[in-house]
């Protein structure tokens, strides 16, 4: 994959693969190794056109072999 230059700093923008969670309604969705672009000076992300789509896709056809897993949710307006 090609990135252009980052748009913030100029930094080199190389592929990498990273973590991605979605946010969909309450649901929260966790892609591992997904190929985006991430720049080498700032660390913003660029997402390859249609993968941000594709990814929408997954979450909600693919969920059967997903693995679940739990993570802690905070009411702020109780803790704080
Ligand atoms: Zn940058």
């Amino acid at each position: 994959m090609k990135f252009d230059d980052c748009e913030h700093c100029s930094g080199k923008v190389r592929t990498k693969r990273v973590t991605v969670d979605l946010r969909r309604g309450t649901r929260l969705y966790i892609f591992r190794n997904v190929p985006v672009g991430v720049c080498s000076k700032c660390g913003e992300r660029y997402y390859p056109g249609p993968l941000l789509e594709q990814l929408d896709e997954i979450a909600q056809h693919a969920v059967d072999g997903a693995k679940t897993i739990k993570v802690p949710a905070f009411d702020y307006a109780q803790v704080g």
